[in-house]
């Protein structure tokens, strides 16, 4: 037995003989000896005994008072007192006193062998409980600081444990779901719960996790969990996929939008290619020219949408560059304004006033205003119903430029605000108003404006019309011009 012991006695022989006998049936025992309570205590302090015998009756201080010091000391480790003949009294203080056992003179070696063993063997089992305990503590310190959801199911499918980030995901409580059964707090887990992988070891790459849907508070959320069974029940580990998810059915709209935008002005293509080559028809000049001009309205388009498509690539790659030049903002807004205009051929009917004053000068770069201007523009011809008017406002404010894109149109729905600047977003992606587009327009807008330090902003009233409103800083303009002139575009 590999164990370490201290004797305490003022009986020399006893402290001789004693030792002796111990050696001979426990085998290993270390065992050191004290004649006196004092030099016990030092040692105690030392050393962490397997286990203290002391007499009872010491000179100085006695067994009883070295006792509630070795309890003050070492509370672990197991103290056996050697009482006198009938000294029943004392034993019971003892045992009181928090003694693991005591043993009379004279001293019945097997028992106090017996006796000494069991305390050897209880304190190696204390032992072994803290450090499992530290051990489990800190398992459960690197639980509550991992970035996964990790939750623990007992046998009875009710919830033993549930981290921070199971919190920060889901949104649940700890004290809301501990000690509940799964299928009563975390709504349609009798559904998944048989869904997901479970391991019966765990180890990388020992199951794969599975993505499903969880609705918590009225919200759907899709995890990526899976989970590997101990002996009491499952321990599963998750992540939010919600965005991720979110994002690929965006992604799975805008290929079908894009592939539809580009058919659209292919088909023109090809359809005015076909006649201007069939031979069996002589088309009068006009009529021709009429062909061509939709050829070149619709290759302008074609190029406009894969331009948009490049250019958010790049913006997601951070390969853009920022040039910083003078740029009049009032020539760039009605360059817009006519690229547009020829552009839309087909939306003639609508008006468009430039409001600015004679002259707004800012340092920035003059490519990437006139491309948010466009797209502002563009959208708002877009969701303009016949005859709508179209403002571009610029003023020149005391801490910034603020460029206003204005129209009556259809208007944006309050709950669709905040989603139209994500890439690809679009609030009507099955064109049930008929209305095209990649979702691409706003996101780089917002990028751009972003960018160049500015903010982009919208208001809008259904039914009435949207403000779109680029706030561009200081450092960009110079001092600003006094007045702000309204002229007709
Ligand atoms: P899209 O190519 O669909 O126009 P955008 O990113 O430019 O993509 O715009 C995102 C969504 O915001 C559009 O689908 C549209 O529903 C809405 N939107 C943008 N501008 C306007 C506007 N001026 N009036 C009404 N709705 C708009």
């Amino acid at each position: 037995m590999n164990a370490r012991v201290l004797i305490v006695d003022d009986d020399t022989a006893l402290l001789e003989a004693l030792p002796e006998a111990l050696r001979l049936r426990l085998n290993g025992v270390e065992i050191d000896t004290s004649e006196t309570a004092l030099d016990a205590l030092e040692r105690v302090r030392e050393v962490d005994y397997d286990a203290v015998v002391s007499d009872i009756k010491l000179p100085g201080m006695d067994g009883l008072a070295l006792l509630t010091e070795i309890k003050q000391v070492r509370p672990g480790t197991p103290t056996l007192l050697i009482t006198g003949h009938g000294e029943h009294d004392l034993a019971v203080q003892a045992l009181r006193g928090g003694a693991y056992d005591f043993v009379q003179k004279p001293i019945d070696r097997d028992y106090f062998v017996r006796s000494l063993e069991r305390a050897i063997q209880v304190r190696r089992l204390d032992r072994q409980v803290d450090e499992q305990r530290v051990e489990l503590e800190r398992h459960a310190k690197v639980l509550q600081h991992v970035d996964r959801g990790v939750f623990l199911l007992d046998d009875a499918g009710v919830i033993r444990y549930w981290n921070p980030a199971a919190k920060a995901i889901t949104g649940l409580d700890a004290e809301r779901v501990v000690g509940r059964r799964a299928d009563e707090v975390l709504p349609g887990w009798e559904a998944i719960g048989p869904e997901v992988p479970v391991a019966t070891e765990p180890g990388p790459g020992s199951i794969a996790p599975k993505t499903l849907p969880l609705e918590i508070q009225g919200h759907e959320l899709w995890l990526s969990i899976s989970g590997v069974e101990f002996e009491e029940g499952v321990v599963y580990a998750f992540r939010n996929l919600t965005e991720e998810r979110a994002l690929d059915e965006l992604k799975n709209d805008f290929v079908s939008t894009v592939s539809h935008e580009l058919r659209t002005p292919l088909a023109a293509i090809y359809g005015c290619a076909q006649t201007l080559r069939r031979e069996d028809i002589e088309l009068a000049g006009e009529d021709e020219q009429q062909l061509l001009e939709v050829i070149t309205q619709e290759s302008e388009r074609l190029t406009r949408i894969v331009g948009d498509i490049l250019l958010a690539n790049q913006i997601e790659a951070g390969r853009l560059r920022f040039m910083k030049q003078e740029v009049d903002l009032r020539s760039i807004a009605q360059e817009a304004i006519d690229e547009i205009r020829t552009a839309l051929m087909a939306r003639a009917d609508i008006v468009f006033d430039l409001v600015a004053p004679e002259s707004i000068v800012v340092h920035g770069d003059a490519d990437k205003l006139r491309q948010v201007l466009l797209n502002l523009l563009d959208n708002a011809v877009k969701y303009s119903p016949a005859g709508g008017r179209i403002e571009v406002y610029l003023e020149a404010r005391l801490n910034g430029l603020r460029m206003e894109v204005r129209d009556e149109g259809i208007g944006i729905p309050h709950g669709e605000l905040k989603r139209i600047f994500g890439k690809f977003y679009r609030v009507d992606p099955q064109l049930i108003r008929g209305v095209g587009g990649t979702g691409l327009g706003l996101y780089i807008c917002r990028e751009l404006v972003r960018r160049m330090d500015g903010r982009l902003s919208v208001t809008s009233a259904e039914g009435h019309g949207s403000t779109f409103v680029v706030d561009l800083p200081l450092q960009q303009i110079r001092p600003p011009e006094p007045t702000a002139v309204s002229q007709p575009a």
